[in-house]
């Protein structure tokens, strides 16, 4: 039961096998850090031992080089006399701004984090209207949140494609990056070719010389650093089960703050703890008027009923009683409640061939996205976080929101494809192949070649995704 799973807290490993630090937190003012293995049962996927190591070697860099040291002053004051110097000291920094929907914002935020540790830089977070608000601190004893006096605070918002100081406008205008104080990296899916060779080993070689780096991006960049040789051993060595890199990281860094946790573990002890089994839908709509689409609700039915993920109902009214018949809890989420309604509705109305008691919940219908409002952010996260908890999830195809939701909950997800021209596809779904992201627009380019190549088709590892063909996963 739920009550002698929770009892067993004391002796638990709460660092989920070495992921987390196990001090430097005061506990209280982040319940989630060490008690997701209460509501995220079946994770049997251990970090491997480099990585454990490489996340502490990491927070020590975190702590000697973070905001309030001298290191960091002194990198600051570089920055702000716009001398391009390189000060002779270990520690580099990069900047990652806040931008775009917050599963982006999640996903881009992994990667950026990733680039740190293979790069060994301290990642600052802009912190935007609420990254605060919603996550907790990952790094022990020191600060991951950009100081609000810092020296291109007001700059950041403004960073685009034609700036600059962006890497490929720098190669393009032939502009010698030793020249400059930082570098802007423009990786957003808008991005051009030259930005593109932020991927390439060469490019890699010279980006890294400089303290400062400040990224723009709404994509999930990961695969295509596994394409770079420079980072090849380290990242066979961190990750020995390649599809695990956001599920790991994604754990480590995203702690939901003492309101969101509220959110989550009230829903879930309402609703979801005491099912036998539970099932995640997250509808994604991704059209211009605002619906209800037959099509969307056809596709959800046909897709969790061919793949037996809900049962059928049956046509007569009362089914005989079944003996300890199982208990579905069925998590949806979306903007909209009408999906939810009908399937409800359907397991109201009916009884089921199988005898199972389905209930039917969605904790919220926002109408439309609304990213610069704090409630509703928390909510996002408190939804993508819900779906993770549960056993079995299907997702919508292109959504970052189901990606963030299946990397944490470790889940191989049934991907509903987007439907064209208001159909449903046939099938309506797929099991994925792995529990990783898609990187929506990776590049096209072999760069010891320097033309063009199926970035898809270099390494087994690094595929094309189910949901966007020329996307980019980690198999
Ligand atoms: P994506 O656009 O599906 O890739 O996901 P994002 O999270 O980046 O952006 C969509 C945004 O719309 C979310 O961050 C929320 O603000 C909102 N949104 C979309 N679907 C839902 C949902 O099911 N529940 C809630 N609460 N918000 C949603």
């Amino acid at each position: 039961t739920v009550s002698e799973f929770r009892n067993s807290f004391t002796n638990r490993d709460k660092t989920l096998g070495g992921l987390l630090a196990a001090s430097g937190f005061d506990d209280q003012s982040c319940l989630s850090r060490y008690r997701t293995e209460l509501y995220r049962r079946n994770t049997p996927h251990r970090p491997s031992r480099h990585l454990v190591q490489r996340l502490r070697s990491h927070e020590s860099l975190q702590k000697r080089c973070g905001p309030g040291t001298d290191p960091y002053q002194k990198a600051v004051e570089q920055l702000r006399s716009g001398q391009s110097s390189k000060i002779d000291q270990n520690c580099n920094y990069l900047v990652w701004i806040s931008y775009s929907g917050l599963g982006n914002r999640i996903l881009t935020a992994a990667s950026a984090f990733l680039y740190s540790l293979l790069t060994n830089r301290v990642l600052l977070v802009d912190r935007g209207k609420d990254m605060d608000d919603l996550f907790c601190e990952p790094f022990p004893e020191t600060s991951w949140l950009l100081p609000l006096d810092f020296p291109l605070k007001d700059k950041l918002a403004n960073f685009s494609v034609t700036s600059d100081e962006s890497y490929g406008n720098m190669i393009k205008n032939k502009v010698g990056v030793e020249k400059e104080n930082f570098i802007y990296l423009h990786l957003d899916h808008g991005y051009n070719d030259n930005d593109k060779l932020f991927f390439c080993e060469e490019d890699q070689r010279t980006i890294q010389n400089a303290t400062w780096l400040i990224l723009r991006s709404d994509v999930y960049f990961v695969p295509s650093l596994f394409l770079n040789s420079l980072f090849e051993d380290d990242l066979n060595q961190l990750f020995p089960e390649k599809d695990m890199v956001f599920h790991h990281l994604g754990r480590y860094l995203f702690h939901p703050t003492n309101a969101v946790w509220g959110l989550i573990t009230r829903y879930y002890d309402s609703y979801m703890a005491k099912a036998d089994e539970r099932v995640g839908i997250q509808v994604r709509v991704f059209e211009v008027e605002s619906g209800p689409f037959q099509h969307v609700l056809d596709q959800i039915i046909s897709c969790t009923q061919i793949e037996g993920l809900l049962p059928q109902t049956v046509s007569h009214e009362i089914a005989p009683p079944a003996t300890n018949p199982k208990t579905k809890a069925v998590l949806f989420t979306s903007l909209s409640l009408d999906y939810y309604e009908h399937i409800r509705n359907m397991y109201w109305e009916k009884p089921t061939s199988s005898g199972e008691i389905v209930s039917v919940f969605q904790p919220s219908y926002e109408g439309y996205q609304q990213s610069g409002k704090k409630r509703h952010n928390r909510k996002a996260w408190a939804e993508m976080y819900l779906l993770s908890l549960t056993d079995k999830l299907v997702t919508s195809g292109w959504s970052t929101f189901g990606y963030v939701a299946q990397g944490l909950g470790g889940l191989k997800p049934w991907i509903m494809f987007r439907p064209e021209n208001r159909t449903v596809p046939n099938p309506p779904c797929r099991r994925d192949v792995s529990m990783e992201p898609c990187f929506h627009s990776p590049p096209f380019y072999d760069c010891k070649k320097k033309q063009g190549a199926d970035t898809g088709n270099l390494v087994p590892h690094v595929r094309h995704c189910n949901d966007i063909s020329w996307g980019l996963k980690i198999v």
